[in-house]
């Protein structure tokens, strides 16, 4: 995968030998995590490759589907909500870069008995 305007590329693995002369980070598993990983390494100047061992968008992994959630709302530490307010506007900025909708806000209903940690979250 190359992105525009940035030196981000994925290689098959037999190449990598070679490809470890020509780039400041190597990035191994590209999928969701890798590939964010990646591109932001990327967007900072990095020469960056991404190595996989399938092909691109392929469905091995757990990054593959259609939809993801994302929320607020996490009863886990409070330490969660900035990392997650972040998370937001990457995914607007993504947005504005690729050119696709690809964040939807919309409200959330959790459901739990009483005394499980989400009731009293
Ligand atoms: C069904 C399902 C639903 C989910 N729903 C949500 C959700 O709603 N919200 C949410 O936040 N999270 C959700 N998750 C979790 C989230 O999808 C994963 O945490 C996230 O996609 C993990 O990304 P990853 O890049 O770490 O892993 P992956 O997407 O699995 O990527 C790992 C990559 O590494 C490559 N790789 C592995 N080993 C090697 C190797 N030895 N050499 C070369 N390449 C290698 C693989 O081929 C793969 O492409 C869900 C997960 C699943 C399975």
């Amino acid at each position: 995968m190359i992105v525009p305007g940035h030196a981000y590329e994925v290689v098959p693995f037999r190449h990598l030998e070679k490809a470890m002369e020509n780039y400041d980070v190597i990035v191994l598993g590209a999928g969701g995590v890798g590939s964010a990983a990646a591109y932001h390494l990327a967007r900072r100047g990095a020469k960056v490759l991404g190595i996989d061992q399938f092909p691109g968008g392929h469905d091995r992994g757990s990054s593959h589907g259609e939809t993801r959630v994302i929320r607020q709302a996490y009863f886990e530490h409070p330490d969660y909500v900035p990392l997650l307010l972040r998370a937001y506007e990457l995914w607007r900025e993504l947005e504005q870069e690729a050119g696709v909708d690809l964040l939807r806000q919309v409200g959330l209903v959790q459901i739990g008995r009483q005394q499980t940690l989400i009731r009293k979250a």
